[in-house]
């Protein structure tokens, strides 16, 4: 559809919709918008953003899609209770100030959410349009929508030679929350990713002085060192800092909490009165094959965050910390992070990626959407295998991985098919670089260094519904309570820890 063609759909359906209203037959009429790309062959040799965003005329044609249903299954999807039709209804309008009101009620960083969230597994897979076609990919595109509103509202600047953005961006006009008046009580929030974002905003504004301390020597945790800059570009995530720092957040890197400072030294002698942990899931999980320790061979986290936070994709010009040149590279593994990982291989300058699954696609769990890209832009699915050892040479560098042919059996425990070793099937794949991305785990850093605070079998912060430790006034959400799970379930958490906080704090005697 072209432009001027699409134009005119939008005049047609205004006609329709202030003559008489359009009927849920019309509606599933309305051709679902695309979401335009930077092209396939060009993006392998950049790290600018992928998807490009929807532009004014396309998400009013999407937004009267939406059927207006009055159960709103879209909502019970969406983890943080979004009032979806009332904001989707309000694009269809053209009111889109009124439509960002709406999901700021419920979720503080829209226009990270619109880009990273899982919507074809929360919201847009309960969605009755999607239902209607028996296929999730027609249901109204919730994320892309929520992304316009939240891209239009705050105009951000695309750092590595910005990629055109949707028709009608104005500049930025970021609006930064009202504080109330000192409480003279002091939080401390350890960590800086998407939970800790969200508590740190939420107990600010109820006017206690709030300090986020972050190991890194930049803050934003798994959205600026994990998630590459061409899925969600980092000015983004720069701008909701900034807000941080605007309300009176005071955001203190390179403290490693556990060392620099533990937590009970900031209870007792820098005089927190509450201190939420937010650490996430860092600890990369290996297979403990052999071979694992030879050169070459790298986690999918230090390989992303040298990439992305190091910007060794700058290589001579800038990059703190280099990365080797990959001719060859296998990845392991199936989720989000692999397909990160995979599709940074590709643009570093590798000539052949391959993707090693021990299961079928239908069984992996990354985004559809990220399976598609990472296909596009060349790299190969070696599925039904898994390696049983990297092989190195005399260097200790590794040269291949001896892998093993697969079938799946019964469903385990997780509820998908078991794949089970093909014995005798062995076959080599020759490499210079391994990255495994199998998952991540607790850090155990603050395990260990704080006793009393009681955790899982899984190394992961025990709490209740309000998210209260065993230690009284220390709080924790995230990764570090969930185990590896995703941003907007961290940032609920991070609402529902600060509230619990706000309240305490309020009952407490001055
Ligand atoms: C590569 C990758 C891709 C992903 N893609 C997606 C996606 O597409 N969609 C999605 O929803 N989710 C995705 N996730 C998951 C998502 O990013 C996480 O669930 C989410 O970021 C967890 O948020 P959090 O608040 O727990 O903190 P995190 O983002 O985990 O950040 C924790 C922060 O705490 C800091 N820290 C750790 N220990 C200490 C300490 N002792 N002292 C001080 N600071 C400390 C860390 O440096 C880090 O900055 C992805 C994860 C990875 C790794
Ligand atoms: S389920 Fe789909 S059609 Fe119904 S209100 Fe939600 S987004 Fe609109």
């Amino acid at each position: 559809m072209t432009d001027q063609e699409r134009q005119e759909l939008l005049n047609e359906l205004l006609d329709r919709q202030n003559s008489g209203g359009l009927k849920p037959k019309d509606r599933f009429d309305i051709p679902p918008q695309d979401m335009p790309e930077q092209d396939a062959n060009a993006r392998r040799r950049n790290v600018s953003e992928v998807a490009l965003g929807y532009t004014e005329t396309q998400a009013r044609i999407e937004a009267m899609r939406c059927l207006q249903c009055k159960t709103a299954p879209c909502v019970q999807g969406c983890p943080v209770r979004i009032r979806i039709p009332d904001f989707v209804g309000a694009i269809a309008k053209g009111q889109y100030d009124q439509a960002l009101d709406i999901i700021k009620e419920n979720s503080l960083l829209p226009a990270v959410c619109g880009r990273v969230c899982p919507q074809e597994v929360q919201c847009q897979e309960k969605c009755t349009v999607g239902l209607k076609f028996k296929d999730v990919s027609k249901a109204v595109s919730i994320g892309r929508l929520e992304r316009f509103v939240a891209d239009r509202a705050d105009s951000v600047a695309q750092p590595d030679k910005g990629a055109p953005r949707g028709e009608g961006v104005p500049p930025s006009r970021v609006t930064v929350p009202a504080v109330a008046p000192s409480t003279g009580k002091k939080v401390a929030i350890v960590g800086s990713g998407p939970g800790s974002i969200v508590a740190a905003a939420d107990t600010r504004r109820a006017g206690h002085k709030v300090t986020v301390f972050e190991a890194f020597h930049k803050p934003g945790g798994v959205m600026v060192y994990g998630i590459p800059e061409f899925r969600l570009p980092k000015a983004i995530v720069q701008d909701e800092i900034e807000t941080l720092k605007k309300m009176g957040v005071q955001i203190v890197t390179n403290v490693v909490v556990g060392r620099t400072r533990t937590i009970e030294q900031l209870m007792t002698e820098d005089g927190f009165d509450a201190v939420y942990i937010g650490v996430g899931a860092g600890l990369p999980s290996f297979m403990g094959i052999e071979g694992e320790s030879l050169v070459g061979v790298y986690s999918a986290n230090e390989y992303l965050t040298r990439a992305n936070l190091m910007k060794a994709y700058r290589f001579g010009s800038g990059a703190d910390t280099p990365i080797a040149l990959s001719k060859r590279v296998a990845v392991v593994g199936g989720g989000n992070v692999a397909m990160d990982a995979a599709r940074t291989a590709v643009r570093l300058g590798a000539e052949k990626v391959y993707l090693i699954y021990r299961r079928t696609e239908s069984e992996m769990p990354a985004r559809v959407e990220e399976v598609h890209h990472a296909k596009q832009e060349g790299v190969e699915f070696h599925l039904l295998q898994s390696p049983k050892r990297i092989i190195g040479n005399d260097d200790a560098h590794a040269t291949a991985i001896e892998c093993l042919r697969y079938e799946l059996g019964e469903p385990d425990d997780s509820g998908r098919r078991r794949p089970m070793a093909i014995p005798g099937s062995e076959f080599r794949i020759d490499v210079d670089t391994v990255i495994i991305a199998i998952g991540n785990q607790a850090n155990p850093l603050i395990r260990q260094t704080t006793p009393g605070l009681e955790f899982n079998k899984w190394g992961n912060i025990v709490v209740d519904e309000n998210l209260h430790t065993s230690m009284p006034g220390v709080y924790a959400g995230g990764d570090i309570v969930l185990g590896a799970a995703t941003v907007i379930l961290a940032m609920g958490q991070g609402r529902i820890a600060a509230a619990a906080i706000n309240a305490d704090l309020a009952a407490k005697k001055p």
